[in-house]
């Protein structure tokens, strides 16, 4: 029976992968990966050579079929994302949706256990998160200010991620919507040199982001405070 193992990996700090991660990496017969540049990296700190082959959010369904024909032979794959939990906003449901479609319980599809941007700020945001609301990417566009007044409305915590193009214009929304007290988080560059952890009232996180442009920069998580 073949396995397809789904790997977290490391949001930043190489050093934040299992040990489970890297023997798995290493005994499986293909890694699929989103961009094999990236996972490249991993492979070199931690001496893995198993072959790599990409998969991504446009990878085309001739690619899938090949993934689906390897699983048939028994081969064993590993799916990884460029960082953090494969499918958590990120390429890879689709492929399992498939795997699950045309071999229902004859393939097996184990969870590797790894870092996750969205978990690891909520962790160490400094308020009560024993539940939220995850957004994912907002829409640049359509539903965008449906989804600010939502925000606005909820009592529970909301979580998003968010571009460096777009973490001040989402501020300002925050703002506008939410009101200029709202509790907001943000959580930059989570486990990098520069990572930071911005704390305050939709203003004063807004100002600070605009009092320091070096600082809209990298990757972002935003949590939202529930409405009191
Ligand atoms: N699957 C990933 C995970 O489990 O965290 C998320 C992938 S999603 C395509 C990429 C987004 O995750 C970034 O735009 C950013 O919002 C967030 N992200 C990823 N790494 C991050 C980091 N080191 N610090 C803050 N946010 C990060």
């Amino acid at each position: 029976m073949a396995t397809l193992f789904v790997i977290g990996t490391p949001i930043g700090n190489l050093e934040d992968i299992t040990l489970r991660a890297l023997r798995v990496l290493k005994e499986v017969d293909l890694v699929l990966c989103e961009d094999t540049r990236m996972t490249a990296r991993l492979f070199s700190k931690y001496d893995i050579a198993t072959p790599k082959m990409s998969y991504h959010a446009q990878s085309k369904l001739s690619k899938s079929d090949k993934i689906l024909a390897l699983l048939e032979e028994g081969k064993n794959l590993a799916l990884v994302s460029d960082a953090g939990t494969p499918c958590i906003s990120d390429p890879g449901s689709l492929l399992l949706a498939q795997v699950r479609e045309k071999f229902g319980d004859a393939v097996v599809i184990v969870p590797i256990p790894g870092p996750s941007a969205l978990i690891t700020a909520l962790s160490a945001a400094g308020i009560s998160v024993a539940e939220f609301t995850f957004l994912g990417f907002l829409p640049h566009k359509k539903g965008r200010e449906t989804l600010f007044k939502e925000i606005a409305a909820s009592s529970r915590v909301m979580a998003f991620y968010e571009s460096p193009h777009r973490i001040e214009k989402a501020l300002e929304s925050l703002e506008k919507f939410c009101g200029a007290d709202r509790g907001v988080i943000v959580a930059r560059e989570l486990t990098k040199i520069h990572e930071e952890f911005v704390r305050g009232t939709a203003t004063e996180v807004r100002a600070h982001f605009t009092q320091n442009p070096d600082r809209v920069r990298g990757e972002f998580v935003v949590i939202v405070e529930g409405r009191i």
